[in-house]
């Protein structure tokens, strides 16, 4: 059996041991005779699935008593509607801030139910930077301040969070959750798709302040209000049961294999740093995002020559290094370094971009 280093954005790369785990337990989950994929999400064993995964992602993030944790479905995109619907009910106001196409799209939803704002955009050069907030241009009586925390796309990240006071900081973390320690105080809602860091695709994962539940709009589908998913334990309707369990498959590596989020952290630091540090130094490639805003998560970079691009993603292929290439909207080359991605991998990368740049320059 081969297996290739995957460097995909979303669906991306899951811990091998998981996967292994998740093979071995396939047919007979724990002795139940049947497979995750088959019992009834409303069965004694299948609940003690879902609540391992809970009590894991709160042990594991550190989640305050007074924050509800939803798994939903609809992936991010359907909580860029969800999140206006059910908060911007005080004054009809939200701020927004504009680092790249899943921040343009949640504002755009956003717009779609009240008076939506843009504080600040980096669109001027393709994103390629977090723009530096001025709190004297918020708005003092939002219902909530949107951020994008980690821009998958173009590689940047908030690495100070806005100064919003009592408006509620509200975060897409679907590129980032898990890859650090994150203060979840400081936030009224996070939420994030959990198939970059922390699943398959299928599952949406919701932490949200308990006093921002329960004001949802009048015509907000009953699927589509927090107060439902959170009355009903997340099993309102039927969950996304196995990914459901791969998450807490994830949830059982991250803390017992890696031992946590702070040595997570360790290790995202370092393998992202030796991609940047090749970067800085090599005289072919480049890195696309000013130093200060630089992703853990999702390095982007270029030759500056779009044949040579395509050269060095076909080449990559051929050697097993997969998904390199770019996002449409920048070009080049993105290398996505979640969780997963052994440093192992990194090295091997960097190795292989030193002799194509031997070979190319
Ligand atoms: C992938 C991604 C999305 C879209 O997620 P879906 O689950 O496909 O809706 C939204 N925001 C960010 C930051 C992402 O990386």
């Amino acid at each position: 059996m081969k297996r290739v280093y995957n460097f995909s954005a979303g669906p991306s790369i899951l811990p091998e041991s998981v996967l292994r785990r998740a093979a071995d337990e396939m047919l007979d989950y724990q002795g139940s005779g049947q497979s995750v994929m088959e019992m009834s999400h409303r069965s004694k064993v299948y609940e003690g699935i879902i609540n391992s995964a809970e009590s894991l992602l709160r042990e594991v993030m550190g989640i305050p008593d007074n924050y509800k944790v939803l798994f939903l479905q609809g992936g991010a995109s359907s909580q860029f509607a969800m999140v206006p619907m059910n908060l911007m009910t005080k004054s009809g106001k939200a701020d927004y801030v504009i680092t790249g196409q899943w921040a343009t799209k949640a504002y755009k939803e956003g717009a779609r139910y009240g008076q939506a704002n843009i504080v600040a955009s980096s669109k001027d050069k393709t994103f390629s930077y977090i723009p530096k907030l001025d709190p004297a241009t918020f708005t003092p009586d939002a219902d909530y301040f949107h951020i994008c925390l980690n821009n998958t796309i173009y590689g940047t990240k908030f690495h100070t969070l806005p100064e919003t006071g009592n408006v509620p900081l509200v975060a897409d973390v679907s590129s980032c959750i898990l890859s650090e320690p994150i203060d979840v105080s400081k936030f009224g809602v996070l939420y994030a798709g959990a198939q970059k860091n922390m699943a398959p695709a299928g599952l949406t994962v919701v932490i949200i302040r308990e006093d921002l539940i329960g004001h949802a709009m009048d015509i907000t589908p009953t699927m589509f209000n927090y107060q439902t998913h959170a009355d009903n334990g997340s099993m309102f309707n039927t969950p996304p049961c196995y990914t459901i369990y791969m998450a807490k498959l994830v949830l059982e590596w991250l803390k017992n294999d890696i031992g946590g989020l702070e040595e997570m952290k360790k290790i995202n630091e370092n393998k992202a740093k030796l991609l940047y540090d090749f970067l800085d130094q090599s005289k072919l490639f480049k890195g696309t995002v000013v130093p200060e805003d630089r992703s853990l998560m999702n390095v982007p970079f270029i030759t500056g020559n779009e044949e040579l691009d395509a050269k060095f993603v076909k080449e990559a292929a051929a050697a097993d290094f997969v998904n390199l290439k770019g996002h449409r909207s920048v070009g080049g080359m993105r290398a996505s370094i979640y969780n997963a991605m052994p440093t192992e991998g990194v090295e091997k990368l960097v190795a292989f971009m030193e002799q194509f740049e031997k070979e190319n320059l």
